[in-house]
């Protein structure tokens, strides 16, 4: 299949889109100052193939695609025994709402809604070094060294007060074992990590190859934990839009409120697009597009 071929078609057919739908994030200020008018696409085959169009080496904030991130250095450390306090079951309800911690009692229903990221990101700090523990994975992933955008930090940590919100109701149930405020500090850093599609593409790697890292690193998970976060981003990805993901595109996506959304082809490649205009349920409104567009092109997808 000629990959470099389907990606410049979609980039042709949806760039004359840029600024007719979605709105950029604005409850974070750093991120509402980004041009809603950019659109990239990038995506690395299991063979090493690579194929990039449109804004796809601009960096971006991840933002919540780092939960996957995370959560792969949790299992990886963890494996089970991460599952006694974070459920895995899709939330229904917004990423950031506090109304099911109450009535399940500070048990997060899944590792990808802000709650279960806090309590994911205490796991890590129990670990210690949690921060350069993410950024090393991700630079070792990608081949490039990878950042924190200290702005976005900032931003998120000034405006974050249903995030801490989350994070002390948790620590009243004795969700969270560390200090609250050293773990929002992890959270915040993760989030505000800058990627470009064509780093997302190849730091996902190892999801589409049985846990084996995309270029000559080691291990980075076992097949079992990586059919898990597949499974998991699949049904809890994409916020409330899950099903519809599912409906539509059928592979394991994960979508953060900067615009940015990576996908898997289990067995033959990870894909990431990036549009910073979201759609109402905080999914990037043009990558969506172009999720269904590939899927629509190529026929790839697990159903
Ligand atoms: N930093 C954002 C927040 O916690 C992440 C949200 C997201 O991308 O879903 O509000």
């Amino acid at each position: 299949m000629d990959f470099q071929l389907v990606l410049d078609q979609i980039n042709t057919e949806l760039r004359p889109l840029l600024g007719t739908g979605g709105k950029v994030a604005s409850y974070i200020p750093a991120l509402a100052r980004v041009s809603p008018l950019q659109f990239g696409i990038a995506l690395r085959t299991c063979a090493g193939e690579t194929a990039q169009a449109g804004d796809s080496a601009v960096p971006f904030s991840i933002q919540s695609m780092s939960k996957v991130f995370s959560l792969t250095l949790a299992i990886k450390a963890l494996d089970e025994a991460l599952w006694s306090r974070i459920g895995r079951e899709p939330s229904g309800s917004p990423f950031n709402s506090l109304v099911q911690l109450e009535t399940e009692r500070g048990v997060p229903r899944n590792p990808f809604i802000n709650a279960g990221a806090i309590a994911v990101a205490d796991r890590l700090v129990s670990q210690a070094d949690a921060l350069p523990q993410l950024l090393r994975l991700l630079s070792g992933l990608c081949g490039e060294a990878v950042h924190v955008d200290a702005e976005v930090a900032r931003s998120e940590a000034d405006t974050g007060y249903r995030n801490a919100a989350l994070a002390n109701f948790m620590k009243g149930f004795g969700t969270l074992d560390n200090d609250v405020a050293t773990v929002l500090d992890v959270y915040f850093h993760q989030c505000a990590i800058a990627m470009t599609c064509e780093q997302v593409a190849c730091a996902a790697g190892y999801l589409c190859r049985d846990g084996q890292h995309p270029l000559a690193g080691p291990t980075v998970i076992s097949a079992t934990q990586t059919r898990r976060i597949n499974a998991l981003m699949l049904t809890c990805g994409t916020y409330d839009a899950a099903g519809e993901f599912a409906f539509r595109i059928g592979l394991p996506c994960k979508s953060g409120v900067g615009g940015g959304i990576v996908a898997v082809v289990p067995d033959r490649l990870t894909l990431c697009v990036w549009s910073p205009a979201l759609d109402a349920t905080g999914n990037s409104w043009l990558g969506r597009q172009a999720l269904e567009l590939f899927v629509a092109k190529t026929g790839l997808s697990v159903f």
